[in-house]
């Protein structure tokens, strides 16, 4: 399972991260999650796996790899943290706020926009985080 030319895993033992088994049974989960996944969604996830992977485990290593900068924790409103790998490039979040899902998208011209803003106010932006809350068209509350 573990392959020393994966980016991931060659960037985590620069950090000096112990890549660990269960890490890397967490990891595999990150890279298959399309779901934004909560840390009892990777625990239950990992234990398929790996049934030796514990919430400490996963907590730990979240809490690790986040500090790493591989992945990202969202704190969506309501919702608790979810988690996603750091990797794909820059996108922003619509939650439904019916079903939990979050959709990823992103615009170029919400981009320029807020770039605008930013440089009508006399800055430059070093990264932003925007959140659309919403239910599907029609959907009865
Ligand atoms: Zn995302």
């Amino acid at each position: 399972m573990s392959d020393e030319s994966d980016p991931i895993e060659a960037g985590l033992r620069t950090e000096g991260v112990r890549v660990t088994r269960q890490r890397l049974a967490i990891l595999h989960v990150l890279r298959e999650a399309t779901d934004h996944p909560r840390a009892e969604d990777i625990l239950a996830r990992a234990k398929e796996q790996d049934p030796s992977v514990s919430q400490a485990t996963v907590y730990r290593t979240l809490s690790v790899l986040e500090k790493a900068g591989t992945v990202l924790r969202n704190e969506f409103d309501g919702a608790g943290a979810r988690y996603e790998l750091a990797e794909g490039g820059h996108h922003d979040h619509l939650i439904d706020l019916d079903t939990g899902a979050v959709i990823e998208f992103h615009s170029d011209k919400i981009e320029r926009l807020q770039a605008e803003i930013a440089a009508e106010l006399g800055y430059e932006i070093e990264w932003h985080r925007l959140e659309l809350y919403g239910r599907k068209s029609g959907r009865r509350r």
